[in-house]
């Protein structure tokens, strides 16, 4: 061990709680080697809202409180882990030392960083400040603020959202939008829900029957589709489109969209489900990059991973990260999702306590850091898609109607999800 570690805080210092972050600590105290270690865990939220379910929590459909961890609260019940709430500013990798807004300095002996990612317009886009984000706590909590603003509004005139993007985020808002005509909180009207998509189809990521699939149970709960149609402009209660090539729910064409045209589009508020972004604070901290700004990783999950790493305990893992290396050139096809979080959440402290046991051993610094596993690649894992009351199981080229049984398997997974952190207070 260096020097200058004993002036450390904890162990392990975790920057980042949500689904890879937390997970972290979750898998360190499965392991006998690990619940010896102290843990410090830093987040800007004390909670977080199950995002898999963000959309029914938005429309009222589960209840707000009850599909909320209470990050800061199950941190601090592990009598080894302390939840410090911050904004991350900086990082400096030579000390392993992140820095607070606030000027708060917390050093550790391993990091991981598990920042994540944004759902934000491209920062081109004008307007783009009238984007409702819902991914996170401050966003949320607008979204739903102007959600049921405009739904126990009084007046003939009939409240109008739009949901932006057409992958799997954007469907399941739109079908649970539109499924507010069919159940809703008894002060809530009704909403038009119109869904706007650059592609030609949706859910472009998974088959065209996926797709094709989706637009049905969309059309015929209502959501009006507008595919091939770009945003060139948010304002305040409006929305400029340009269309390609636009379909209705029925499959007829809009005749203001039709050729290159712009249409403008009045609505009550744009909920943005159009792509992932890296989280600003990656940018700041010292730490290997792609051209796009994601974490530039090894198979370990090492920020450092050259043969002899600088400084071989700085890991990273979740939707931060893309990994290079192995006998691949381009960055590894993962997946940015809840289960390939956990999948690394895991290796990395498999690794972490593999690096402690090796020094443990007397080993020291000769021979240090030893071979560490890497990753394991899984390029697809099943996806259930839930629309309102409809949903869809997709694997491969498979892609089979559920019925509502979808959505309240994956309510299932969501308490099992929750189920998973209530031993960290005992460990
Ligand atoms: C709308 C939506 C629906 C989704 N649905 C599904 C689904 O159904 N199934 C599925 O498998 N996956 C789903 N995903 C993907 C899944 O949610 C992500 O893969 C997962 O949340 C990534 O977890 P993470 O911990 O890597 O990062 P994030 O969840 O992005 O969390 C990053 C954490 O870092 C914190 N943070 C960031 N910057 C700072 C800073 N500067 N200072 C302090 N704290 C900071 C944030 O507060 C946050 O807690 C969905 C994602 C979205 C957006």
């Amino acid at each position: 061990m260096a020097a200058d570690d004993d002036a450390r805080d904890c162990d392990v210092l975790i920057l980042g709680a949500s689904m890879a972050g937390i997970d972290v600590l979750y898998q360190l105290r499965r392991r006998l080697p690990g619940r010896a270690l102290d843990v410090v865990v830093v987040d800007r939220q004390a909670t977080h809202g199950y995002i898999p379910l963000v959309q029914e929590r938005l429309c009222a459909r589960i209840d707000r409180a009850g599909s909320t961890l209470e990050t800061q609260r199950v941190v601090d019940a592990d009598p080894r882990a302390r939840f410090v709430l911050g904004e991350v500013r900086s990082f400096d990798p030579a000390r392993r030392e992140v820095e607070l807004a606030g000027g708060q300095r917390l050093r550790g002996r391993f990091v991981v960083i598990a920042l994540g990612s944004v759902v934000t317009p491209p920062a081109g886009l004008p307007g783009r400040e009238h984007a409702l984000g819902y991914k996170f706590s401050a966003g949320f909590d607008g979204a739903a603020a102007a959600l049921e603003r405009a739904l126990t509004r009084e007046g003939d005139a009939v409240p109008h959202f739009v949901v932006v993007g057409g992958g799997i985020s954007g469907v399941e808002l739109a079908g649970d939008l539109a499924h507010l005509g069919a159940a809703r909180p008894s002060s809530w009207r009704a909403p038009r829900v119109t869904l706007v998509q650059s592609a030609a189809r949706l859910l472009p990521a998974l088959t065209p029957r996926a797709g094709r699939l989706a637009a049905r149970f969309l059309g015929r709960q209502g959501v009006e589709l507008r595919l091939g149609t770009r945003v060139v402009e948010l304002r305040e209660h409006e929305l400029v489109l340009r269309t390609r090539q636009s379909t209705s729910a029925s499959g007829g064409p809009y005749r203001e969209g039709d050729g290159d045209g712009q249409v403008t589009l009045a609505c009550d508020g744009v909920f943005w489900a159009g792509g992932v972004r890296p989280a600003p604070a990656l940018a700041r901290l010292n730490l290997p990059t792609t051209e796009d700004g994601w974490l530039r990783v090894g198979p370990t999950l090492q920020c450092f991973p050259e043969p002899r790493p600088r400084w071989p305990e700085i890991f990273a893992c979740g939707d931060a990260v893309r990994i290079f290396g192995g006998d691949r050139e381009a960055p590894w096809p993962t997946m940015q999702r809840a289960i390939e979080c956990l999948w690394q959440a895991d290796l990395v402290a498999r690794n972490i306590v593999q690096l402690v046991a090796h020094n443990a051993v007397g080993a020291g610094r000769s021979g240090y850091p030893p071979p560490l596993a890497p990753h394991t690649l899984r390029e697809d894992f099943f996806h259930g898609v839930s629309m309102g009351s409809r949903s869809m199981i997709v694997y491969g080229p498979m892609a089979v109607e559920l019925g509502a049984g979808g959505v309240w398997f994956r309510r299932f997974l969501m308490r099992q999800y929750f189920r998973r952190y209530r031993g960290l207070a005992r460990a």
